[in-house]
């Protein structure tokens, strides 16, 4: 699986590394914490060429041995300058 390149969070007070990956449910992109993170719900699955995000549910996340990502807004300390998506 290839995993989109790393880039750095825009958020004020935040360096952290992020992916930008189209959620399964939404078609929109999602901001992923670039680092895998065992206490994250999402799942990266490939179909075709493209690569999607899936939230799991708690009932997944008790027997889903994926590697596990967490959504980025979760553990951004300017999460709320992103609110709405609108803000590039
Ligand atoms: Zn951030």
């Amino acid at each position: 699986m290839k995993l989109p390149l790393a880039v750095l969070c825009r958020g004020a007070d935040c360096e952290a590394a992020v992916m930008f990956v189209h959620s399964r449910k939404t078609g929109r992109n999602i901001m992923l914490d670039a680092t895998p993170d065992p206490t994250g719900r999402v799942v990266l699955i490939e179909d075709g060429t493209k690569l999607f995000a899936i939230s799991l549910t708690d009932e997944q996340l008790a027997t889903d041995e994926r590697e596990r990502y967490a959504d980025h807004h979760q553990t951004c300390p300017n999460a709320g300058d992103f609110r709405g998506g609108r803000r590039r």
